[in-house]
């Protein structure tokens, strides 16, 4: 019974995954996610069913239009598999729960947010902000995954969790404004209130130990050269779903330590 379902979240998260492609693609140019529907963007022939269908018409049409033949952006392809994967995985950890739905639904968020950072060097306001409001409305009636028994409710806890992430950022973000932004500081608040404390520490430390290691790793093969920008979103995102996957596990292992 666990593999049925895990192969049906799998198959979920692929169509998911399809319609935060559109995100991806729309947001950032202020294209509306529903109008028109969707069509090639080299010919703008408007796609089918089948060539609709996640994953599977990527590969059966060897990634490129039907009609034009143009190719189609990988990224389409791996954000719909990786969604799948993620799904399956979220459902193995959190079985049929309110905690599965509230994790996906953040996952989702995450994959976008920093895919656009990838893609734009952006971090949209016009989904930090929403995205904001709704993770408070979620934290006062629904369980935050993963969230460790506290003394306080589960509100009050994702605004503090917001603030550890605002100030945590802000302050490299003051001394050193180059490297990372604003988009950066509201996002590590928005990680904070999705994640509450004291797990914002777990993504927040996972998050800039990836980011330092990659950028590490980009500027020694030199594929970026030392002035060039990095955007730390995608870092901020893996790190955040990882944590809404594994962070009370890595917590608890940290604090077993002492
Ligand atoms: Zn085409």
């Amino acid at each position: 019974m666990e593999i049925l379902f895990s192969i049906l979240f799998a198959l979920l998260g692929t169509a998911v995954g399809s319609f935060l492609n559109v995100c991806i693609d729309r947001l950032p140019i202020g294209k509306s996610l529903v109008y028109p529907p969707s069509h090639c963007d080299s010919c703008q022939h408007r796609l089918s069913v089948k060539d609709l269908v996640p994953v599977f018409s990527y590969l059966w049409l060897r990634g490129r239009c039907r009609y034009c033949r143009a190719p189609i952006s990988r990224r389409t392809f791996w954000v719909e598999v990786g969604s799948g994967l993620l799904f399956a995985c979220l459902y193995l950890y959190y079985g049929l729960s309110i905690e599965l739905a509230v994790s996906a639904f953040y996952s989702s968020l995450f994959i976008v947010l920093g895919l656009i950072d990838l893609e734009h060097k952006l971090i949209l306001n016009k989904i930090v902000y929403p995205m904001a409001g709704v993770a408070l409305i979620i934290s006062i009636f629904l369980p935050q995954p993963g969230i460790i028994s506290l003394p306080w409710p589960a509100a009050v806890n994702g605004v503090i969790g917001g603030a550890i992430g605002f100030i945590l950022l802000l302050i490299p973000a003051l001394i050193f404004p180059r490297g990372m932004g604003w988009g950066d500081v509201k996002m590590a608040a928005l990680i904070g209130l999705v994640s509450g404390f004291p797990l914002v520490f777990v993504a927040l430390f996972l998050g800039i130990v990836l980011g330092g290691v990659v950028a590490s790793i980009l500027l020694l093969l030199k594929i970026k050269r030392r002035k060039e920008y990095i955007p730390f979103g995608p870092f901020l995102s893996l790190a955040t779903i990882a944590t809404l996957l594994w962070g009370s596990d890595v917590l608890n292992w940290y604090l077993g330590l002492f």
